[in-house]
Formats: C-alpha cells, structure tokens, sequence
C-alpha cells in the first residue's frame, strides 16, 4: 500500500512538475519565437516557410518579397511552383517533389527571376522539419548577385591585365612591388617571383645626376596625384635601358585611404627612335646629311645668345656654288646631286667641330662660325672652302671644276638679328659673285680692304721659308765685365720680295695669329744650330745660341721631338742651345712648364726667362724650374733713368737671382751709364746697342773675329 501511496505520490510530484516545466518551457518558447521572428524579419537575407507537404507559401520575410517584387499577401497560400521566381527548382509540382523529400538541400547558384523579370543569382538552402506534426521547409535565399559581379569583373581584370602588353605594376606607397603582370615580365625581364617584394628602384638605372625621382613620384601619389604619361629611361633585367612612358595612379582602399600605387608602362623605344628619325629629317636635309634651314637658324639663334653674353663675334658665311646650274642642265640631277654631296663633304673638312654647315637650299649652304675672335678667322675658313674646290670632283667619270661665292656677315656689327645677318651675308655673296665669283666678300666693305692686305700677308709668308726670305740675325751676349761673347740671340727677320726687311714685330704678331709661328720657330731653331756646327767645323771658338721659343711653340705637342731632332739632324752639342722663354709664356699653364723643361732639359739643353720683370712672376717660383739664366726686360733697363724705382727693381732681380745660383742678364742696354749701374748691381751678362745690334750672319761673324 504504501508502495502504492508512494507510487502515486510520486507521479503526482511528477505531474506538478511537468506542470511548472511546462509553463516555463512555454515562456522560453516564447521567448525564443519573439527572437526567431525578430531574426525573421531583419534577416539580410530571403526566408520563405512552407508548408513540405502541399508545397504552400506559409511565409516570407520581407527581405525576400523585396528581392522578389512580391508582397506577403500576393504570396501567401501560394504554390511554391505557381509563382514566377524559383522555375529552376520547382517549375511543376514533381520538380518541387525533391525539395519535399530531402531534408537538407543547398545550391550554390541559382537564377532567381524577379516579378520584373530580373534575373539574380542566390544561393539557396532548404531544410525540412517538423513544428506541431506538421512538415515545414524552410528555405534560405541569399542574393549572391553582386559578389558574383565582383568576382567576375576580378576575373575579366586580372585577364585583361595578365593579357596587356603592357607591364601593369602595383606598388605600397614605400615602393615595394606587390603585382607583377606578364607584360611587366615581358618588358623588363624580370619574373614575378623574382620582384614581388623587392623595390620598385631596382628598374631605375643609376643616373649619372644621381637624382631617383622614385621619392617625389611617390609623395605625389601619396598626395593622391595620378601621374599620366610621364616618360622616362629604366633598366631591364639584362641591365639594357629601355625608354618608357608611365601613367601611375593612386589605389585606394575601400574607405577611400590611399594604399599604393599602380603603374602602366609602355615600351616607347621604337616611338622614340621614330621619332628622332622624323626629328633628323625635320632637321636636316635628305640628300647631304647637312643640317637644314631651320636647324642652322635654331644654332643661329642659340649662338647669338652666348655671344652677347660672353661678348663675342659670330660670322655667318652664305655661299652659293658658281654656275651649279649649268651643271645640272648639261650632266643631269644625279650627277648634280652626287656634285652637291661631295661639295658637303669638302665643306665638313674645312670648319671646326662646333661650327655649322647647313644646306640652305638648292646649291645654297650657310656656314655659322660660332665664338670668332676676329672677322680674319673668316677669311681663314674661306680660304680653306675656296682652296678645296680648286680640286675638281670626279663624278660618274666627268672632271668636274666648279668654285664657289661667299658672303660673310659679322654679329653684332652688321646685324643682330637673324634676318638681318643672313640677309647681309647674302648681300655680300652677290658682291662676291660681281667681283668674278670664286672669292669671298664681307658686307662691311672696310674689312675687305683690311683683310686683304692681310691676306696677301699671310699667303707671302706662308711661302716665306720655301722662298728662302727668312734671315736669322745674331745680336752677341755679352760678360758684362770683360765684353767677352759668351752667346748670340738668333732674332728672324723676313726679306719681303716688296716690303723690303722686316722686323719680327711687322710679321710674328700674324704669325701668332695664323699659327705659321711655330714653323717659323723651327725653322729659326734649325739654322741657328746648323750656324753653331758650322762655326766649330771652321775652327771658331765654340759660343752658344739663343733661340726664341713663342708661346705656340711651347704648347706645340712635338715640341721635344721638334728639339731633340733639331739636334740630331745638326749634330750639335746640346750645351751650345739655350733656349728663350717668355716670362708670361712660363707661367701660363705651370705643368704644361714643369714638363717641359723636364723633358727639353733631359735632352741637355739650358733656358733662359726671357723678357724678365714685366709679368706678375715673382722670382721665388721659378725656383722649381731646371733654369739657369734671368733676362731683364729692356723695358725696365731703358726706363731706369726716368723711373727710378726701376733701378731698386733690377738690384732686387738680380739679388734673389743669385741667391737662387741663376745668372742675370740686361736686355736693351744702350749707354755706358747703364752698364756702370748694371756693373755695381753685380749683374752678370748684357745685351744691347752699347755693344752691338742683332746683325747679318758675315757682319757678327766679322764682330767675333774683331773681338776675339
Ligand atoms: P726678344 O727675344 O726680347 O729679343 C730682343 C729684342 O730686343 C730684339 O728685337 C733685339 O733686336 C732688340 N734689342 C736688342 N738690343 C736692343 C737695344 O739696345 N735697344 C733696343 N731698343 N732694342 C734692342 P727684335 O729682333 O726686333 O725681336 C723682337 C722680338 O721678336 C724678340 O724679343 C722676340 O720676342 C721676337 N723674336 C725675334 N725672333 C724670333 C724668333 O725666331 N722666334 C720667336 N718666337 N720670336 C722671335
Ligand atoms: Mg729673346
Ligand atoms: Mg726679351
């Protein structure tokens, strides 16, 4: 019995439990449909229950009637296959057949037609289970649409990139790469592999400027510039350079904040060539090569601004080939254009490197002689032209003899402009072609006359030698104390067929100019030392020569060679050569010196510092040089009577001479009163008219025997 109290005690307890369990798990129950509801409603994605077994609408959250276009009633107690949207997966009654029998069904990607006849891609699950004995599927509809989109567009992108020529390059904003596209590989030569990671620098060559502008471009990019078409030179693989034009361009991440950059370059190395072939024939003329009208005005133009600054001339020379025409009717245009060709040629040959020779027009070429020092460097140049078409062209087996007419106009005195200087040299060419063609004209007549004289001065002398007018004249150096000769100074002089006897000062200064003055040193070199061995063969006690050495001399390249073979060919005693250099020459370039005399004193001949106190030498630098003789100018010996502070300036010479172990010796010394000065100065040596002008060879030997 009391099993049966307990018994029903127990189910009792039981049952009262159940009771309260029932009525709390009805509250939770609750609860959690007002959740699920809430979660029904605000789902981002479609929610559709329906009824498993007849297949009716039993919901639809209203994410799913907005993608759908439908409204809850319009749905409502439908048959899920009467309705437009779900065709691909219950377009009839059995199609929907599967949806009821499985409990789980996910595809991935389904189409989905809207009411407005959209089509949408979603993904759609459907679980089967039961709520109150009764079976429910419940479906999940996300709209996949546009991550598809998206990852389409990725696709077709990362297509096109990977398919572009040309090389698609993203970088961080610290310029290290992060993609690399097969045009990249492609254009640079590098895999992917091998720059993923590594800077964006790596295809900068080293700029001989030393400027990467890889910082700048990026400070822009980081400024949110897009930089387009921007061309410059990087370095491939192989280490080749490769012109390339680049767009870069920002990317941003979603928030809009700048993350990187991306790069499109192309390979423009064939544009740029194509476009220096195109800039050549804008430039130049087709069948010389020559520069053409425009270019020659464009260096025009340039060289007239650097002559005004720097204060120079500029000549412009206009020539026009003498009776071309009648060439080009009787041999025909080939033979005249091989004619126009080797006429080039020879023109090349006659400028300088930074002149410019342009084909102006039919047989017109204009030279520009940039940075002139005078209207006679001109003259020089023309002659050249002029010389060179004495020799006649041989074209297609015809001699052909054909000279030309030049017009030289000179910036700035017959012209500042452009127009005005071309115009004027062409004035002249035609003057040239009045006074008989094949010669030159300036448009200032004046300089005509001026550079005549001169040039038939210069062409005199450049026959002097080969006519035998030069003369070498020997004036004795003297001991000052006992008048013995010690030496002769071989001083040029030129026996002018017209002009009669020349002092060097009427010729040398052209000589100068013209460079003939190192032939002429030579020249004098070579008869003063053939003038010494003479003397010894005759028995005449040996004196040493003096020989001036101008300043083109001494930069001459050969001029240890010219020496040492002077001396071979005349077989002479080196001692017996001293050779004179101007102060001023000495201290112009002190290394040109220091080798030099370092090379001439190896051969074993002695210098002397010629024209002494009239640069700005002082004496202490010639301590370095292997010398051993000081020659005080004349101008200060002759000047010590009326400039008094010459006389402490040649005491002063002569002191730190000695001291340095030189000799010191007068030049010009003209009265005895000087030579006593000189005397109680302690000076060594003299030379002047107290004891003897420069004289023909039989008239100093005459004085040697006199005084010997
Ligand atoms: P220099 O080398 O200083 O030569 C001395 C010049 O002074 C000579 O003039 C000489 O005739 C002149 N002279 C000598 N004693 C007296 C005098 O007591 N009073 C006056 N008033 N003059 C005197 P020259 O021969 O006319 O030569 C002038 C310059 O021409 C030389 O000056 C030298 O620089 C240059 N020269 C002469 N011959 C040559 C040469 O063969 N080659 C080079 N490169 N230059 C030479
Ligand atoms: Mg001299
Ligand atoms: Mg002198």
């Amino acid at each position: 019995m009391a099993e049966k109290i307990k018994a029903h005690l127990l189910k009792e307890l039981l049952e009262k439990h159940a009771a309260v369990n029932m009525a709390e798990e009805e509250k939770t129950l609750q609860a959690s449909e007002i959740r699920y509801r809430r979660l029904f409603e605000t789902a981002q994605d479609g929610i559709l229950i329906l009824d498993a077994d007849t297949g009716e609408i039993g919901d639809v959250n209203p994410f799913l009637t907005d993608l759908l276009g439908y409204s809850k009633d319009e749905l409502w107690g439908k048959k899920l296959w009467e309705i437009g949207p779900f065709k691909d997966i219950a377009a009839s009654k059995e199609a929907y057949e599967e949806l009821q029998t499985k409990e789980y069904i996910r595809y991935e990607d389904l189409p989905l037609e809207t009411r407005d006849g959209q089509l949408r891609d979603v993904e759609f699950v459907s679980n089967v289970y039961q709520v109150n004995n009764k079976r429910v599927i419940q479906c999940n509809i996300r709209d996949i649409t546009e991550r598809k989109r998206t990852e389409e567009a990725l696709l077709q992108l990362a297509a096109i990139v990977d398919s572009s020529d040309d090389a698609i390059v993203g970088k961080t904003l610290d310029g290290i790469i992060v993609s690399w596209n097969s045009g990249a590989e492609h254009i640079y030569g590098y895999t992917a592999e091998e720059v993923l990671g590594r800077p964006v620098s790596l295809l900068i060559p080293p700029d001989p400027d030393g400027k990467d502008e890889t910082p700048s471009i990026l400070e822009r990019i980081r400024q949110g510039e897009r930089i387009a078409s921007y061309e410059t030179v990087y370095r491939r693989k192989d280490g080749s350079l490769i012109d390339i034009s680049l767009t870069i361009s920002p990317v941003r991440n979603y928030t809009g904040k700048i993350i990187g950059a991306s790069s499109i370059s192309r390979d423009i190395t064939e544009r740029k060539k194509m476009e220096e072939i195109i800039r050549r024939q804008a430039y130049h003329d087709a069948l010389t090569g020559l520069p053409n009208r425009m270019l020659f005005f464009d260096h025009l133009t340039l060289e007239i601004a650097v002559a005004n600054r720097n204060r120079k001339k500029i000549a412009v020379m206009f020539m026009d080939l003498d009776n071309f025409k009648k060439i080009n009717d009787t041999l025909g245009h080939i033979v005249g254009d091989k004619l126009l060709k080797e006429a080039a040629n020879r023109l090349k040959a006659c400028v300088r490197e930074a002149d410019t020779i342009a084909r102006i027009g039919g047989d017109e070429f204009s030279i520009l002689l940039a940075d002139i020092i005078q209207p006679g460097d001109a003259v020089v140049i023309s002659n050249k032209i002029l010389e060179s078409f004495k020799v006649p062209y041989v074209i297609n087996e015809h001699e052909i003899h054909i000279s030309t007419s030049i017009g030289i106009s000179i910036y700035p005195q017959d012209g500042k402009q452009i127009d005005d200087l071309m115009k004027n040299a062409d004035t002249a060419m035609y003057q040239a072609k009045e006074k008989g063609r094949n010669n030159f004209q300036f448009y200032n007549s004046d300089l005509n006359a001026v550079t005549h004289e001169r040039i038939t001065l210069e062409n005199r002398m450049r026959q002097s030698i080969e006519h035998s007018e030069l003369v070498v004249y020997y004036q004795p150096q003297v001991d000052i104390i006992s008048r013995k000769i010690n030496c002769a100074e071989a001083l040029v002089r030129w026996q002018h067929p017209e002009l009669g006897l020349l002092d060097p000062v009427h010729f040398l200064p052209l000589a100068d100019e013209t460079g003939f003055i190192t032939s002429i040193d030579t020249w004098v070199l070579h008869t003063a030392c053939a003038q010494v061995k003479a003397w010894q063969h005759a028995g005449v006690p040996p004196i040493c020569i003096s020989v001036n050495l101008s300043s083109r001399q001494f930069q001459n390249p050969n001029l240890v060679e010219i020496v040492s073979q002077v001396l071979k060919e005349t077989d002479i005693d080196p001692r017996y050569l001293d050779l004179e250099i101007s102060e001023n020459v000495v201290m112009q370039d002190i290394d040109l010196t220091i080798s030099n005399l370092t090379n001439l004193a190896a051969l074993g001949v002695r210098f002397s510092i010629d024209d002494f106190g009239t640069g700005q030498s002082s004496i202490s630098r010639l301590k370095k040089l292997p010398i051993q003789k000081i020659k005080i100018d004349k101008s200060i010996i002759s000047d010590m009577a009326v400039i008094p502070d010459n006389k402490d300036i040649i005491n002063a010479i002569i002191a730190m001479s000695h001291n340095l172990g030189l000799t010191v010796m007068a030049e010009g010394v003209e009265s005895e009163d000087q030579v006593a000065f000189l005397r109680s100065g302690g000076c060594d040596e003299m030379q002047g008219y107290v004891f003897s002008k420069a004289l023909p060879i039989e008239g100093f030997q005459e004085l040697i025997k006199l005084k010997s």
